[in-house]
């Protein structure tokens, strides 16, 4: 068999007996899913894993790809970026390309982002402007989200059609007060849209009135030092957001995500839902489980680089956030990518932390950094990891089984982790567009070395080597988020 054939291999080279066969064998590798560990080949058809087993032979010219001694998971699933994003007078700095090959190089095959229509504008229109954003850019597969930033007949009108074109969750801001608000009223009222239309509802959840409260009394005692961005941003106030978001889809009987869950007492409130049976889940990101509040203190303007929304907590609550995606409270971490330059961008807030972009870059390190702090450091089993970053994320958002998982017919998106190799993240070695890297100095112990999507290999050693626009718009299904009632 073309197989016996191969030439002596290095551990993760790809070894092409005759490239672009459109067969290929991932051997000997130690596989993890969210449920299983096995040591399997894989045999990859046309984009798709077509045989798993001890030892696969193909008929035909075939490309080898030795994993000896590496660990194979399912492509990650980032469900939460913000490309090419118009934010508080300028635009993300990574557009679909950039990002996608950051996302790519890490370890990311799918990721989810958010399409952000202007008020009174209809949100079909808005959804192809950001069809056009990412078509012939993006490097992996894609599909995308809608905001709502109001409620009305309108757009009540639009929600089967959004939902029939792919877009099965919608997401509603209860921050950005007199911009991407909404109110109790509005929230109820998507909430049942959503609910009648089988789509699943998403909260940037923060309470946007006690934050511009909070801002204004800030800003007439004079505080308007970037520091002063997370006294403004209080975890009570993503508490009550939280508590609020909760009861409304309670209401409603609908299922409810929270996004970019960051602090114990906004875990608190979820936890008590699940324990009386309600339908929540949520996520979180790196940045709550790696970086805290101490960053915006005694730093100067250098604490714009980690203005966002909700801020960086305090560090003793982050061990809680670990406790929780272990119990299974928060079901995957996702990054909130939102890029901006530190010089150009971030500091168009020099004078007041109102004016500072909010969001920082993380789609190209979330895997990294999830291996190095959650399955090296012992905080994650290898199929915990697998759950948070890929399994978990694809089911809620309807992207199983074709992502999120490796089986028989699924797409061939992999990530193949070299647990010996050890870096360090850098703004150096980032593929992020943006200046500065809000990780600057994590060491890594165990790194992405091969990253398939499609069965192309998309990304070797963190150096990218896949096709610009080569990634597809995914049509997503119904959410899955039954399966944790
Ligand atoms: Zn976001």
């Amino acid at each position: 068999m073309p197989s016996k054939k191969a030439a002596p291999r290095t551990s993760g080279a790809v070894v092409a007996e005759k490239p672009c066969s459109g067969q290929m064998v991932i051997r000997g590798g130690s596989v993890f899913t969210a449920a299983d560990s096995f040591k399997a080949d894989l045999l990859i058809r046309k984009g798709k894993i077509v045989e798993i087993s001890e030892c696969v032979s193909a008929a035909g010219p075939v490309e080898v790809i030795d994993a000896r001694g590496l660990e194979v998971y399912p492509g990650g699933v980032d469900v939460h970026t913000h490309f090419d994003l118009p934010f508080m007078g300028t635009v993300s700095a990574d557009d679909f390309e950039s990002g996608t090959t950051a996302a790519a190089c890490g370890g990311t095959t799918t990721i989810i982002d958010f399409v952000i229509p202007s008020k009174g504008r209809s949100v079909l229109e808005a959804l192809e402007t950001w069809k056009a954003k990412a078509a012939g850019k993006a490097v992996v597969d894609y599909g995308f989200h809608m905001a709502l930033v109001e409620f009305n007949d309108q757009v009540a009108a639009e929600i089967p059609k959004v939902v029939a074109e792919g877009i099965t969750s919608f997401k509603c801001f209860l921050a950005y007060k007199g911009a991407f608000m909404v109110d109790d009223l509005q929230f109820l009222g998507v909430l049942n849209a959503a609910k009648k239309h089988g789509a699943l509802v998403s909260i940037h959840a923060e309470n946007g009135d006690i934050l511009a409260y909070l801002m204004k009394q800030l800003t007439d005692e004079g505080k308007t030092a970037a520091q002063y961005h997370p006294i403004a941003h209080p975890a009570a106030a993503e508490a009550e957001a939280t508590h609020r978001g909760i009861e409304l889809a309670r209401m409603a009987g609908a299922p409810l995500y929270i996004v970019h869950l960051s602090c114990n007492e906004a875990l608190e409130e979820v936890k008590a839902a699940r324990c009386r049976g309600q339908l929540v889940l949520a996520e979180t990101c790196p940045q709550y489980l790696l970086l805290d509040d101490s960053l915006y203190r005694g730093n100067g303007f250098e604490a714009a680089k980690w203005v966002m929304s909700p801020p960086l907590r305090e560090k003793a609550g982050q061990e809680k956030l670990w406790q929780g995606l272990r119990d299974g409270f928060i079901q995957g971490v996702a990054t909130d990518h939102c890029s901006f330059n530190f010089s150009g961008q971030k500091d168009m807030g020099k004078d007041t932390f109102l004016k500072i972009p909010n969001g920082i870059p993380a789609v190209g390190d979330r895997m990294n950094l999830l291996y190095t702090y959650g399955v090296a450091k012992g905080k994650l089993s290898r199929n915990q990891f697998a759950a948070v970053v890929a399994t978990n994320p694809a089911r809620i958002f309807g992207l199983s089984p074709a992502k999120g998982t490796i089986a028989v017919g699924s797409d061939a998106d992999l990530v193949l982790f070299d647990p010996k190799k050890k870096g360090r993240i850098s703004k150096a070695t980032s593929r992020h567009r943006v200046d500065y890297s809000a990780f600057e100095g994590f060491e890594l112990s165990g790194m992405a070395a091969l990253v398939l999507s499609r069965g192309r290999v998309v990304s070797k050693d963190g150096a990218f080597t896949g096709t610009k626009g080569a990634g597809r718009f995914i049509k997503r299904s119904a959410s899955d988020a039954r399966q944790w009632s």
